[in-house]
Protein backbone atom coordinates (compact mmCIF):
# COMPACT_ATOMS: atom_id res chain seq x y z
CA UNK A 1 0.00 0.00 0.00
CA UNK A 2 1.58 3.48 -1.04
CA UNK A 3 1.22 6.40 1.67
CA UNK A 4 2.69 9.60 0.66
CA UNK A 5 2.68 13.05 2.38
CA UNK A 6 3.05 16.77 2.03
CA UNK A 7 4.81 18.02 4.89
CA UNK A 8 4.40 21.86 5.13
CA UNK A 9 5.79 24.49 7.50
CA UNK A 10 3.12 27.02 8.47
CA UNK A 11 5.60 29.85 8.28
CA UNK A 12 4.04 31.79 5.46
CA UNK A 13 1.47 31.45 2.44
CA UNK A 14 1.29 28.17 0.34
CA UNK A 15 3.68 29.05 -2.89
CA UNK A 16 3.38 27.13 -6.25
CA UNK A 17 6.86 25.11 -5.14
CA UNK A 18 4.75 23.62 -2.47
CA UNK A 19 1.15 22.84 -4.50
CA UNK A 20 3.65 21.18 -6.86
CA UNK A 21 4.76 18.86 -4.03
CA UNK A 22 1.59 18.12 -3.08
CA UNK A 23 0.00 17.42 -6.18
CA UNK A 24 2.69 14.99 -7.37
CA UNK A 25 2.48 13.33 -4.00
CA UNK A 26 -1.09 13.29 -4.18
CA UNK A 27 -1.71 12.17 -8.18
CA UNK A 28 1.12 9.28 -6.83
CA UNK A 29 -1.13 8.32 -4.00
CA UNK A 30 -4.56 8.40 -6.20
CA UNK A 31 -2.62 6.56 -8.73
CA UNK A 32 -2.15 3.89 -7.06
CA UNK A 33 -4.97 3.88 -5.15
CA UNK A 34 -2.77 4.94 -1.97
CA UNK A 35 -3.59 7.29 1.00
CA UNK A 36 -2.44 11.14 0.75
CA UNK A 37 -1.64 12.51 4.37
CA UNK A 38 -1.10 15.79 5.25
CA UNK A 39 1.21 16.46 8.31
CA UNK A 40 1.96 20.10 9.15
CA UNK A 41 5.93 20.43 10.02
CA UNK A 42 5.27 23.08 12.88
CA UNK A 43 7.80 22.32 15.63
CA UNK A 44 9.32 25.61 15.04
CA UNK A 45 6.80 27.74 17.72
CA UNK A 46 8.25 30.70 16.99
CA UNK A 47 7.55 31.01 12.91
CA UNK A 48 4.37 29.07 12.70
CA UNK A 49 1.46 30.51 13.04
CA UNK A 50 -2.18 29.09 12.88
CA UNK A 51 -2.98 31.68 10.66
CA UNK A 52 -0.51 30.33 8.00
CA UNK A 53 -1.86 26.41 8.51
CA UNK A 54 -5.53 27.85 7.99
CA UNK A 55 -3.96 29.24 4.25
CA UNK A 56 -2.21 26.02 3.66
CA UNK A 57 -5.54 23.95 4.27
CA UNK A 58 -7.49 26.54 2.64
CA UNK A 59 -5.25 26.46 -0.57
CA UNK A 60 -4.99 22.96 -0.95
CA UNK A 61 -8.93 22.39 -0.45
CA UNK A 62 -9.39 25.48 -3.80
CA UNK A 63 -7.22 23.36 -5.61
CA UNK A 64 -8.48 20.39 -5.16
CA UNK A 65 -6.51 18.46 -3.55
CA UNK A 66 -7.75 16.07 -0.90
CA UNK A 67 -5.89 14.49 1.65
CA UNK A 68 -7.01 11.05 3.60
CA UNK A 69 -5.31 11.76 6.56
CA UNK A 70 -4.62 15.50 8.41
CA UNK A 71 -5.95 18.02 10.21
CA UNK A 72 -9.87 18.55 10.24
CA UNK A 73 -10.21 14.97 9.42
CA UNK A 74 -8.02 12.60 11.83
CA UNK A 75 -6.23 9.34 11.22
CA UNK A 76 -5.29 6.33 12.95
CA UNK A 77 -1.45 7.80 12.47
CA UNK A 78 -2.18 11.06 13.93
CA UNK A 79 -2.04 13.75 15.37
CA UNK A 80 -0.93 15.27 12.46
CA UNK A 81 0.80 18.21 13.79
CA UNK A 82 4.38 17.79 14.88
CA UNK A 83 3.83 20.20 17.97
CA UNK A 84 1.47 17.31 19.57
CA UNK A 85 4.07 14.56 18.58
CA UNK A 86 6.35 15.25 21.73
CA UNK A 87 5.91 11.57 22.98
CA UNK A 88 6.95 9.75 19.51
CA UNK A 89 10.10 11.88 19.42
CA UNK A 90 10.85 11.40 23.15
CA UNK A 91 10.75 7.82 22.95
CA UNK A 92 12.90 7.72 19.48
CA UNK A 93 15.78 10.20 21.62
CA UNK A 94 15.44 7.54 24.43
CA UNK A 95 15.87 4.73 22.10
CA UNK A 96 19.08 6.24 20.33
CA UNK A 97 20.60 7.47 23.67
CA UNK A 98 20.12 4.40 25.08
CA UNK A 99 21.75 2.60 22.43
CA UNK A 100 24.60 4.97 22.17
CA UNK A 101 23.72 5.94 18.82
CA UNK A 102 23.38 9.96 19.95
CA UNK A 103 24.98 11.88 22.82
CA UNK A 104 24.20 15.24 24.81
CA UNK A 105 26.53 18.09 23.77
CA UNK A 106 26.93 20.63 25.93
CA UNK A 107 28.67 22.97 23.56
CA UNK A 108 27.78 26.65 22.99
CA UNK A 109 27.04 27.93 19.49
CA UNK A 110 29.58 29.98 20.14
CA UNK A 111 31.88 27.20 20.74
CA UNK A 112 30.74 25.40 18.30
CA UNK A 113 31.86 27.81 15.85
CA UNK A 114 35.74 28.33 17.41
CA UNK A 115 35.76 24.33 17.31
CA UNK A 116 34.55 24.70 13.41
CA UNK A 117 36.94 27.76 12.66
CA UNK A 118 40.04 25.43 14.54
CA UNK A 119 39.11 22.30 12.56
CA UNK A 120 39.51 24.62 9.73
CA UNK A 121 42.36 26.08 10.53
CA UNK A 122 43.97 22.83 10.90
CA UNK A 123 43.26 21.75 7.08
CA UNK A 124 39.92 20.20 7.76
CA UNK A 125 36.42 20.68 7.07
CA UNK A 126 34.32 23.40 9.19
CA UNK A 127 32.50 20.59 10.93
CA UNK A 128 31.86 20.05 14.47
CA UNK A 129 34.48 17.52 15.69
CA UNK A 130 32.23 15.43 17.95
CA UNK A 131 34.22 16.25 21.41
CA UNK A 132 31.73 15.57 23.35
CA UNK A 133 30.77 12.21 22.15
CA UNK A 134 32.88 10.68 24.83
CA UNK A 135 32.25 12.83 27.95
CA UNK A 136 33.01 11.10 31.16
CA UNK A 137 30.01 11.22 33.86
CA UNK A 138 32.02 13.64 35.77
CA UNK A 139 32.83 16.14 32.56
CA UNK A 140 28.24 16.22 32.28
CA UNK A 141 27.96 16.67 35.95
CA UNK A 142 30.25 19.97 35.63
CA UNK A 143 28.45 20.76 32.30
CA UNK A 144 25.46 20.67 33.91
CA UNK A 145 26.14 22.32 37.36
CA UNK A 146 27.25 25.14 34.64
CA UNK A 147 23.41 25.13 34.03
CA UNK A 148 24.19 24.44 30.28
CA UNK A 149 21.39 23.16 28.40
CA UNK A 150 22.57 20.26 25.90
CA UNK A 151 21.76 19.28 22.49
CA UNK A 152 21.32 15.73 20.78
CA UNK A 153 23.64 15.00 18.20
CA UNK A 154 23.27 11.78 16.20
CA UNK A 155 26.68 10.03 16.00
CA UNK A 156 27.59 9.37 12.72
CA UNK A 157 29.86 7.68 10.67
CA UNK A 158 33.30 9.51 9.91
CA UNK A 159 34.39 7.93 6.81
CA UNK A 160 32.54 6.16 3.49
CA UNK A 161 29.88 7.28 1.94
CA UNK A 162 26.22 7.48 2.27
CA UNK A 163 23.97 6.53 -0.70
CA UNK A 164 20.14 8.06 -1.48
CA UNK A 165 18.81 5.86 -4.09
CA UNK A 166 16.67 8.77 -5.85
CA UNK A 167 13.72 7.71 -8.15
CA UNK A 168 14.03 10.82 -10.33
CA UNK A 169 17.59 11.56 -9.63
CA UNK A 170 19.11 8.03 -9.47
CA UNK A 171 21.97 7.44 -7.37
CA UNK A 172 23.01 10.09 -5.08
CA UNK A 173 26.18 9.56 -3.06
CA UNK A 174 27.60 11.78 -0.07
CA UNK A 175 31.09 11.89 1.49
CA UNK A 176 30.25 11.23 5.42
CA UNK A 177 33.88 12.94 6.18
CA UNK A 178 31.33 15.99 5.06
CA UNK A 179 28.75 15.52 7.45
CA UNK A 180 29.66 16.47 11.13
CA UNK A 181 27.17 14.74 14.06
CA UNK A 182 23.39 15.52 13.32
CA UNK A 183 21.70 17.75 16.11
CA UNK A 184 18.79 15.96 16.45
CA UNK A 185 17.12 17.66 19.64
CA UNK A 186 17.71 21.54 20.31
CA UNK A 187 18.94 23.24 23.67
CA UNK A 188 14.92 23.92 24.39
CA UNK A 189 14.10 19.74 23.30
CA UNK A 190 12.40 20.54 20.17
CA UNK A 191 13.67 17.99 17.75
CA UNK A 192 15.23 19.40 14.38
CA UNK A 193 13.54 19.24 11.25
CA UNK A 194 15.66 16.15 9.87
CA UNK A 195 14.68 14.14 13.78
CA UNK A 196 10.89 14.99 13.75
CA UNK A 197 10.51 14.17 9.84
CA UNK A 198 12.43 10.45 10.08
CA UNK A 199 10.01 9.72 13.07
CA UNK A 200 7.11 10.76 11.41
CA UNK A 201 6.97 9.50 8.03
CA UNK A 202 8.35 6.19 9.83
CA UNK A 203 5.68 6.08 12.39
CA UNK A 204 3.12 6.93 10.11
CA UNK A 205 4.04 4.49 7.39
CA UNK A 206 5.06 7.08 4.81
CA UNK A 207 6.34 4.51 1.67
CA UNK A 208 7.33 7.28 -0.59
CA UNK A 209 8.56 10.55 0.18
CA UNK A 210 8.33 13.08 -2.81
CA UNK A 211 9.58 16.73 -1.99
CA UNK A 212 11.81 19.57 -3.42
CA UNK A 213 14.57 19.02 -4.82
CA UNK A 214 16.32 21.23 -1.88
CA UNK A 215 15.56 18.75 0.57
CA UNK A 216 18.36 16.29 -1.21
CA UNK A 217 21.17 17.69 0.84
CA UNK A 218 18.81 16.39 3.95
CA UNK A 219 18.50 12.83 2.42
CA UNK A 220 21.95 11.35 3.49
CA UNK A 221 21.31 12.48 7.28
CA UNK A 222 18.11 11.13 7.06
CA UNK A 223 19.13 7.66 5.89
CA UNK A 224 21.78 8.02 9.07
CA UNK A 225 18.78 8.52 11.21
CA UNK A 226 16.52 5.79 9.83
CA UNK A 227 19.49 3.43 10.36
CA UNK A 228 20.20 4.73 13.89
CA UNK A 229 16.55 4.07 14.80
CA UNK A 230 16.39 0.54 12.71
CA UNK A 231 13.10 1.99 10.64
CA UNK A 232 13.10 0.45 7.11
CA UNK A 233 14.05 3.27 4.78
CA UNK A 234 10.79 4.23 2.41
CA UNK A 235 11.89 5.54 -1.55
CA UNK A 236 12.61 9.18 -2.52
CA UNK A 237 11.77 11.17 -5.28
CA UNK A 238 13.32 14.83 -5.22
CA UNK A 239 11.16 16.87 -7.30
CA UNK A 240 13.10 19.59 -9.62
CA UNK A 241 13.02 23.44 -8.31
CA UNK A 242 10.64 25.86 -10.54
CA UNK A 243 12.85 28.66 -11.76
CA UNK A 244 11.97 32.28 -12.66
CA UNK A 245 11.81 33.05 -16.26
CA UNK A 246 15.39 34.32 -15.93
CA UNK A 247 16.48 31.10 -14.72
CA UNK A 248 17.18 32.75 -10.92
CA UNK A 249 15.27 31.57 -8.26
CA UNK A 250 11.30 32.18 -7.88
CA UNK A 251 10.33 34.96 -5.46
CA UNK A 252 8.30 37.63 -5.07
CA UNK A 253 9.40 40.19 -7.28
CA UNK A 254 8.14 37.64 -10.16
CA UNK A 255 5.20 38.51 -9.33
CA UNK A 256 1.99 36.28 -8.07
CA UNK A 257 3.67 33.37 -6.45
CA UNK A 258 1.36 32.38 -3.79
CA UNK A 259 -2.04 30.61 -4.75
CA UNK A 260 -3.88 33.03 -3.10
CA UNK A 261 -2.62 35.61 -5.04
CA UNK A 262 -3.19 33.44 -8.64
CA UNK A 263 -6.69 33.41 -6.98
CA UNK A 264 -7.10 37.16 -6.56
CA UNK A 265 -5.86 37.36 -9.46
CA UNK A 266 -8.77 35.36 -11.47
CA UNK A 267 -7.07 31.94 -12.03
CA UNK A 268 -9.06 29.11 -11.85
CA UNK A 269 -7.91 26.45 -9.66
CA UNK A 270 -8.35 23.43 -12.75
CA UNK A 271 -5.97 25.83 -14.62
CA UNK A 272 -3.02 26.70 -12.40
CA UNK A 273 -3.13 22.52 -11.16
CA UNK A 274 -2.74 21.70 -15.30
CA UNK A 275 -0.03 24.08 -15.26
CA UNK A 276 1.88 22.76 -12.46
CA UNK A 277 1.45 19.24 -13.53
CA UNK A 278 3.20 20.30 -16.57
CA UNK A 279 6.56 21.89 -14.66
CA UNK A 280 8.49 19.21 -14.16
CA UNK A 281 6.53 16.02 -15.62
CA UNK A 282 4.56 15.65 -18.68
CA UNK A 283 2.26 12.73 -20.23
CA UNK A 284 5.43 11.66 -23.49
CA UNK A 285 3.46 13.39 -25.86
CA UNK A 286 3.06 17.57 -26.51
CA UNK A 287 -0.11 17.73 -24.37
CA UNK A 288 -0.89 20.65 -22.45
CA UNK A 289 -4.55 20.20 -21.38
CA UNK A 290 -4.43 17.31 -19.19
CA UNK A 291 -7.69 16.49 -17.24
CA UNK A 292 -6.96 15.51 -13.63
CA UNK A 293 -8.17 11.92 -14.31
CA UNK A 294 -5.96 11.84 -17.19
CA UNK A 295 -3.13 13.12 -14.95
CA UNK A 296 -4.35 10.34 -12.66
CA UNK A 297 -4.12 7.52 -15.05
CA UNK A 298 -0.67 8.31 -16.38
CA UNK A 299 1.42 10.12 -13.61
CA UNK A 300 4.62 8.31 -12.91
CA UNK A 301 7.61 9.00 -10.68
CA UNK A 302 9.81 8.00 -12.90
CA UNK A 303 9.15 10.55 -15.89
CA UNK A 304 9.71 13.35 -13.71
CA UNK A 305 12.02 15.36 -15.05
CA UNK A 306 15.27 16.42 -13.57
CA UNK A 307 16.14 19.98 -14.61
CA UNK A 308 15.06 22.29 -13.18
CA UNK A 309 11.39 23.55 -14.24
CA UNK A 310 11.41 27.49 -15.61
CA UNK A 311 7.85 29.57 -14.79
CA UNK A 312 6.24 30.86 -17.34
CA UNK A 313 3.28 33.26 -16.35
CA UNK A 314 2.38 33.82 -20.19
CA UNK A 315 1.67 29.43 -20.23
CA UNK A 316 -0.41 29.45 -17.09
CA UNK A 317 -2.71 32.25 -18.50
CA UNK A 318 -3.52 30.73 -21.68
CA UNK A 319 -3.79 27.46 -19.82
CA UNK A 320 -6.12 29.07 -17.84
CA UNK A 321 -8.12 30.93 -21.02
CA UNK A 322 -8.69 27.29 -22.15
CA UNK A 323 -10.55 26.50 -18.87
CA UNK A 324 -12.71 29.44 -18.76
CA UNK A 325 -14.05 28.62 -22.00
CA UNK A 326 -13.98 24.53 -21.04
CA UNK A 327 -15.53 24.28 -17.88
CA UNK A 328 -19.18 23.95 -17.13
CA UNK A 329 -20.22 27.32 -16.93
CA UNK A 330 -21.58 26.80 -13.02
CA UNK A 331 -18.02 26.55 -12.05
CA UNK A 332 -17.33 29.75 -13.90
CA UNK A 333 -19.94 31.33 -12.36
CA UNK A 334 -19.15 29.94 -8.69
CA UNK A 335 -15.31 31.38 -9.14
CA UNK A 336 -16.72 34.71 -10.62
CA UNK A 337 -19.19 35.80 -7.82
CA UNK A 338 -17.17 36.57 -5.49
CA UNK A 339 -15.49 39.10 -8.17
CA UNK A 340 -19.01 40.22 -9.42
CA UNK A 341 -19.62 41.62 -5.64
CA UNK A 342 -16.34 43.55 -5.66
CA UNK A 343 -17.26 45.19 -8.89
CA UNK A 344 -18.17 48.93 -9.40
CA UNK A 345 -21.60 47.44 -11.32
CA UNK A 346 -22.46 45.14 -8.62
CA UNK A 347 -25.63 45.62 -7.18
CA UNK A 348 -28.16 43.26 -4.48
CA UNK A 349 -30.67 42.57 -7.07
CA UNK A 350 -28.17 41.08 -9.50
CA UNK A 351 -28.89 38.47 -7.77
CA UNK A 352 -31.94 38.60 -6.33
CA UNK A 353 -34.26 39.45 -9.29
CA UNK A 354 -34.40 36.32 -11.42
CA UNK A 355 -34.45 37.82 -14.82
CA UNK A 356 -31.19 40.07 -13.77
CA UNK A 357 -29.75 36.80 -12.62
CA UNK A 358 -30.78 35.06 -15.42
CA UNK A 359 -28.77 38.42 -17.81
CA UNK A 360 -26.19 38.10 -15.45
CA UNK A 361 -25.53 34.69 -16.55
CA UNK A 362 -25.76 34.97 -19.93
CA UNK A 363 -23.52 37.53 -19.78
CA UNK A 364 -20.68 35.84 -17.96
CA UNK A 365 -21.06 33.32 -20.91
CA UNK A 366 -20.99 34.94 -23.68
CA UNK A 367 -18.12 37.14 -22.43
CA UNK A 368 -16.06 34.41 -20.84
CA UNK A 369 -15.40 33.00 -24.51
CA UNK A 370 -12.28 35.25 -24.59
CA UNK A 371 -11.46 36.26 -20.97
CA UNK A 372 -8.49 34.56 -20.23
CA UNK A 373 -9.25 34.96 -16.29
CA UNK A 374 -12.15 35.97 -14.17
CA UNK A 375 -10.66 39.12 -13.40
CA UNK A 376 -10.62 40.23 -17.71
CA UNK A 377 -14.11 38.46 -17.63
CA UNK A 378 -15.28 40.93 -15.03
CA UNK A 379 -13.44 43.95 -17.09
CA UNK A 380 -15.23 42.85 -19.68
CA UNK A 381 -18.57 42.83 -18.12
CA UNK A 382 -18.60 46.35 -16.73
CA UNK A 383 -20.27 47.84 -20.50
CA UNK A 384 -23.00 46.01 -19.80
CA UNK A 385 -23.94 47.59 -16.40
CA UNK A 386 -21.80 50.54 -16.45
CA UNK A 387 -22.24 53.91 -19.09
CA UNK A 388 -19.39 54.25 -21.47
CA UNK A 389 -17.65 57.28 -21.35
CA UNK A 390 -14.84 56.26 -23.95
CA UNK A 391 -14.52 54.57 -27.01
CA UNK A 392 -10.68 52.58 -27.88
CA UNK A 393 -8.71 55.23 -29.53
CA UNK A 394 -7.92 53.14 -32.26
CA UNK A 395 -11.15 52.02 -33.19
CA UNK A 396 -12.59 55.59 -32.87
CA UNK A 397 -10.78 56.67 -35.32
CA UNK A 398 -10.92 53.50 -37.60
CA UNK A 399 -14.98 53.37 -37.09
CA UNK A 400 -16.12 56.61 -36.42
CA UNK A 401 -14.27 59.11 -38.10
CA UNK A 402 -15.24 58.09 -41.75
CA UNK A 403 -17.43 60.25 -43.99
CA UNK A 404 -20.68 58.09 -43.78
CA UNK A 405 -20.84 57.54 -39.75
CA UNK A 406 -23.83 59.63 -39.03
CA UNK A 407 -25.39 57.56 -41.48
CA UNK A 408 -24.28 54.17 -40.50
CA UNK A 409 -25.21 54.83 -37.10
CA UNK A 410 -28.84 56.02 -37.92
CA UNK A 411 -29.49 53.12 -40.28
CA UNK A 412 -28.02 51.25 -37.23
CA UNK A 413 -30.59 52.42 -34.93
CA UNK A 414 -33.42 52.24 -37.56
CA UNK A 415 -32.64 48.55 -37.67
CA UNK A 416 -32.70 48.27 -34.12
CA UNK A 417 -36.42 49.93 -33.62
CA UNK A 418 -37.73 47.79 -36.29
CA UNK A 419 -36.63 44.44 -35.60
CA UNK A 420 -38.83 41.93 -34.04
CA UNK A 421 -38.30 40.21 -32.11
CA UNK A 422 -35.33 41.46 -30.50
CA UNK A 423 -33.19 38.02 -30.86
CA UNK A 424 -29.77 37.36 -31.70
CA UNK A 425 -31.21 35.80 -35.04
CA UNK A 426 -33.39 38.39 -36.15
CA UNK A 427 -30.89 40.90 -35.65
CA UNK A 428 -28.60 39.42 -37.50
CA UNK A 429 -30.97 39.05 -40.47
CA UNK A 430 -31.76 42.44 -40.63
CA UNK A 431 -28.33 43.88 -40.36
CA UNK A 432 -27.35 41.29 -43.34
CA UNK A 433 -30.70 42.35 -45.34
CA UNK A 434 -30.46 46.24 -45.01
CA UNK A 435 -26.21 46.05 -45.98
CA UNK A 436 -27.42 44.51 -49.14
CA UNK A 437 -30.12 46.82 -49.89
CA UNK A 438 -27.93 50.08 -49.49
CA UNK A 439 -24.84 48.29 -50.45
CA UNK A 440 -23.02 49.20 -47.30
CA UNK A 441 -20.58 46.74 -45.94
CA UNK A 442 -22.34 44.60 -43.00
CA UNK A 443 -18.73 44.86 -41.15
CA UNK A 444 -19.09 48.92 -41.36
CA UNK A 445 -22.89 48.33 -38.87
CA UNK A 446 -20.83 45.64 -36.84
CA UNK A 447 -18.00 47.36 -36.07
CA UNK A 448 -20.00 50.62 -35.47
CA UNK A 449 -22.46 49.03 -33.46
CA UNK A 450 -20.00 47.42 -31.54
CA UNK A 451 -18.17 50.26 -30.31
CA UNK A 452 -20.80 52.52 -29.45
CA UNK A 453 -22.44 49.89 -27.37
CA UNK A 454 -19.29 48.59 -25.66
CA UNK A 455 -16.63 51.29 -26.37
CA UNK A 456 -13.92 48.27 -27.39
CA UNK A 457 -13.23 46.77 -30.79
CA UNK A 458 -13.71 43.18 -29.54
CA UNK A 459 -15.52 40.73 -27.62
CA UNK A 460 -18.30 38.40 -27.97
CA UNK A 461 -20.36 37.96 -30.87
CA UNK A 462 -21.72 41.18 -32.15
CA UNK A 463 -25.54 40.09 -32.50
CA UNK A 464 -25.56 37.90 -29.06
CA UNK A 465 -24.06 41.76 -27.99
CA UNK A 466 -26.41 43.44 -28.88
CA UNK A 467 -29.68 40.97 -27.21
CA UNK A 468 -28.09 40.69 -24.23
CA UNK A 469 -27.62 44.29 -23.98
CA UNK A 470 -31.38 44.92 -24.91
CA UNK A 471 -32.83 47.13 -27.40
CA UNK A 472 -33.56 50.42 -25.65
CA UNK A 473 -29.71 50.48 -23.96
CA UNK A 474 -28.38 49.15 -27.68
CA UNK A 475 -30.22 52.52 -29.37
CA UNK A 476 -29.70 54.99 -26.55
CA UNK A 477 -25.73 53.88 -27.20
CA UNK A 478 -25.77 54.38 -30.77
CA UNK A 479 -27.60 57.67 -30.32
CA UNK A 480 -25.04 58.60 -27.59
CA UNK A 481 -22.05 58.14 -30.16
CA UNK A 482 -24.16 59.96 -32.69
CA UNK A 483 -24.08 63.51 -30.34
N1 LIG B 1 8.50 20.97 6.29
C1 LIG B 1 9.38 20.75 5.18
C2 LIG B 1 9.17 21.86 4.18
O1 LIG B 1 8.18 22.54 4.23
C3 LIG B 1 9.04 19.41 4.56
C4 LIG B 1 10.18 18.75 3.90
C5 LIG B 1 9.86 17.31 3.58
O2 LIG B 1 8.96 17.08 2.79
O3 LIG B 1 10.50 16.45 4.17
O4 LIG B 1 10.01 22.12 3.37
Amino acid sequence: NIRVRFAPSPTGDLHIGGVRTALFNWLYARHNNGQFILRIEDTDSARSTEASTKQILKALEWVGLNWDEGPRIGGDRGPYFQSKRDDYYQKALEYLLENNRAYYCYCTPEEVEKLKKEAEKKGGQPLYPGGCRELSLNEKKKFKEEGRKPVVRLRTPDTGYTIVKDIVRGKVSFDNSLQEDLIIVKSDGKPTYNFACVVDDFQMGITHIIRAEEHLSNTPKQLMLYQALNYKVPEFAHVPMILAPDRSKLSKRHGATSVDEFKEEGYLPEALINYLLLLGWSPGNNEEIISLETAIKKFNLADVSRTPAVYDTKKLTWINGQYMNSLPLNKIIDRAIPFIKRADFYSDELFNNTAKKERLFKIIDVVREKSKTITELIDRMGYFYNEINSYDEKGFKKHFTKEDTIAILKNNIDCLKKVTPFNREKIEEIYRQRSEELGVQAARMIHTTRLALSGKTFGPGLFTLVELMGRDKSIKRLEKALA
